[in-house]
């Protein structure tokens, strides 16, 4: 067996795994990247977010052509197949990827395709693909592995059928009616998906409110273009059994309803990928979600073992996930990029999009903070209507007295863009954050941003 040692090495190569590696190769260290996957990009490029997210873009797309009068001068409205736009997404897959090979090469980090686990704290065995296995040894060692959908025991996910988020991709057809279990952002997204491709979506939330931790009027919001748009949600359903058939699927759940689809999309939980890590032999424990644990500096118990990105659970998204790799090489290398990830924007790609950034309108009341809100509906803005996206709101909650941004809550065509700008005055110190900034800034017209003008004289036009 070939032995190598390195500096560092880092298990995935997710955006947790590539901003670990990247930032310690940056430092001068020499590290090595292994993923059980025979490209880079972790599940986030090859069936997360970014398949997901191309997805959702080509179905825009549909839509647009399908409901814009202008088009008809072109075609009538047509329908498309999942396979259909899958193939863009593919499309998309393999330039990331071929982007992602690149700064391995570019910052000289050695690529090992194959399966990790620990023999010791600090030597990590490969198993190839091809059978051959590779011994590195490293002075530190980052866990970024991951997380896969959680697959109950009682359903039987080999039924043709049955899908969850990864399988879902393998999808060759359209059905005409899908069940999704569990209406999380991943089961939200997904029922978007469908929807705009003309599916019968029933959407079974096992809450009593859409995506419960989200400001109450967007998650309303939310539901409401559902419904108009043939998502039936059910709320507070728990499933007893799923029944794969032949010709259909039906979901028996508790409260005794039954619900047949042609497809079932399970979405429900995900857990960590550490079961193949071989974490016994470095005494590292796993939570009955298969993740671990890290302190502020994303060391684990062990203390030159790191870990990053959804295998140590919140908020596992992969925005963060990258800032956690970089973060946990920082304490590595000590190169003043450490930095404790928690202050995470939502970006939910249903559609319309949602984006979210501080407290919402329930926690600040809890809390008795005097605070006012500012709104701006994007019906009544130029560039909305020019883009004929008229859905959606932006609304900004500021401190009556002091006027700091408190939150920014929006809804609608770009919102995780447009959620930016509030976060950027957010992040001012003191006094800088300021509803001020939104009425003392020349805004570019016509724009989304200007909403953050309308918002604050609204706000500001309810004080007294
Ligand atoms: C359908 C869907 C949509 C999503 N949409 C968004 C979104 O819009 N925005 C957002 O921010 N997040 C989104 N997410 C979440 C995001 O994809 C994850 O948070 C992100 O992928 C986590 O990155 P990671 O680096 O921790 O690991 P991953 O991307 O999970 O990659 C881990 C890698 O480690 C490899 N691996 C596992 N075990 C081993 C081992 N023993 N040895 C070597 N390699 C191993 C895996 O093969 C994989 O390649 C979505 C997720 C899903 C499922």
């Amino acid at each position: 067996m070939a032995v190598y040692n390195y500096d560092v090495v880092v298990l995935g190569s997710g955006p947790a795994g590539e901003g670990a590696a990247m930032n310690a190769a940056k430092a001068g260290r020499k590290v090595a990247m292994v993923d059980s996957r025979r490209q880079v990009g972790g599940n986030c490029t090859h069936l997360g977010t970014i398949p997901s997210k191309a997805l959702r873009h080509s179905v825009k797309q549909i839509i647009q052509f399908n409901t814009n009068p202008m088009f008809r001068a072109i075609g009538e409205p047509r329908w498309f197949s999942f396979p259909d736009v899958l193939r863009s997404a593919e499309r998309v897959i393999a330039k990331q990827v071929a982007s992602r090979t690149s700064y391995y090469a570019r910052n000289r980090v050695d690529v090992f395709f194959g399966t990790g686990s620990f023999e010791d704290e600090q030597t990590v065995s490969v198993v190839c693909a091809n059978g051959a296995q590779e011994r590195l040894v490293a002075n530190q060692i980052v866990i970024a592995t991951g997380s896969r959908p959680y697959r109950p025991v009682d359903i039987d996910f080999t039924h043709d059928r049955i899908y969850d988020s990864d399988t879902i991709l393998g999808l060759t057809h359209t059905p005409r009616k899908i069940i999704i279990y569990g209406a999380g952002v991943i089961g939200c997204e997904y029922a978007s998906i469908f929807s705009g491709l003309g599916v019968l979506v029933e959407l079974v939330d096992t809450r009593d409110q859409l995506l419960s931790f989200l400001d109450s009027e967007i998650s309303q919001a939310l539901s409401y273009h559902f419904s108009n748009n043939n998502v039936m949600v059910r709320h507070t359903e728990e499933y007893e059994r799923v029944e794969g058939m032949e010709h259909g699927v039906v979901l028996h759940l508790k409260s005794g309803k039954k619900i047949k689809g042609d497809a079932l999309l399970w979405c429900n939980g995900r857990t960590g990928n550490t079961d193949r890590l071989g974490l016994e032999n470095i005494g590292v424990k796993t939570n009955s979600r298969g993740q671990i644990d890290v302190d502020e500096a994303y060391r684990t118990s062990v203390p030159n073992i790191y870990g990053a990105g959804d295998v140590i659970g919140w908020p596992s998204l992969a925005s963060a996930a990258y800032d956690q790799g970089r973060s946990a090489s920082g304490s590595i290398v000590e190169n003043g990029s450490w930095r404790f990830v928690n202050d995470v924007p939502t970006g939910i790609y249903t559609i319309p999009e949602i984006s979210s950034l501080g407290k919402n309108e329930s926690e600040l009341t809890q809390a008795k903070v005097p605070y006012e809100v500012g709104k701006a509906f994007f019906k009544g803005m130029a560039r909305a209507q020019i883009s004929d996206e008229p859905v959606g709101m932006l609304k900004i909650l500021f401190h009556r007295e002091t006027l700091e941004v408190l939150g920014v809550h929006c809804f609608g065509d770009q919102a995780s863009e447009i959620v930016h700008i509030g976060q950027a005055i957010m992040n001012q110190p003191g006094e800088q954050n300021t509803l001020k900034y939104f009425v003392n800034t020349t805004f570019n017209y016509p724009t989304m941003a200007e909403a953050y003008r309308v918002a604050a004289y609204d706000g500001l036009n309810r004080l007294f």
